[in-house]
């Protein structure tokens, strides 16, 4: 995916103002670890995030280190930590135009859809003393792998109970 900038400079925007809140250090380690989770491609796990870095980028970080500012990410609400079968899974909090994210229960897949309506809704709210940086929403619910596997099961379960 191509490294959007100007979403990138909103999201160091909302990482500086978080990390200055929290009386936190800005490092250059930190905008290099915001810098990789832009360039994947919206849904990485923190060993993905770390081979990126230190295989295509070069760039030594230790296991400890991604974890930790994942964390940090999360809270500021840069990116989203999921579950996705069993393992840690994260996806980028939110986009500049591309701002739905279907989430399915079941296992976990995060699709990014875009509407234009819900877009405009967002932007044209009045927002009282607030600067905006992004938005999020999400919408849960099964994928269609895991609905039919769900009607599956129940049909299963209905026969069973007729016999
Ligand atoms: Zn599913």
């Amino acid at each position: 995916m191509e490294r959007n900038d100007a979403v990138l400079e909103k999201a160091e925007q909302a990482l500086e103002a978080y990390l200055h809140g929290q009386g936190l250090r800005c490092t250059p380690e930190r905008n290099a670890i915001l810098e990789a989770v832009f360039m994947t491609d919206g849904n990485f796990t923190p060993d993905m995030l770390l081979e990126e870095m230190t295989e295509r980028q070069n760039f030594r970080v230790s296991r400890a280190t991604v974890y930790n500012n994942l964390t940090i990410f999360e809270q500021a609400g840069l990116v989203k930590r999921l579950l996705h079968e069993g393992k840690i899974k994260y996806t980028l909090g939110w986009h500049e135009n591309c701002n739905v994210s279907l989430v399915c229960s079941g296992c976990g897949q995060v699709t990014e859809v875009q509407n234009k309506r819900i877009d405009k809704l967002v932007h044209e709210m009045k927002l009282r003393r607030f600067q905006m940086t992004g938005y999020s929403l999400q919408i849960f619910g099964l994928c269609s792998k895991c609905s039919q596997a769900l009607r599956r099961r129940m049909k299963q379960k209905k026969n069973r109970q007729n016999k």
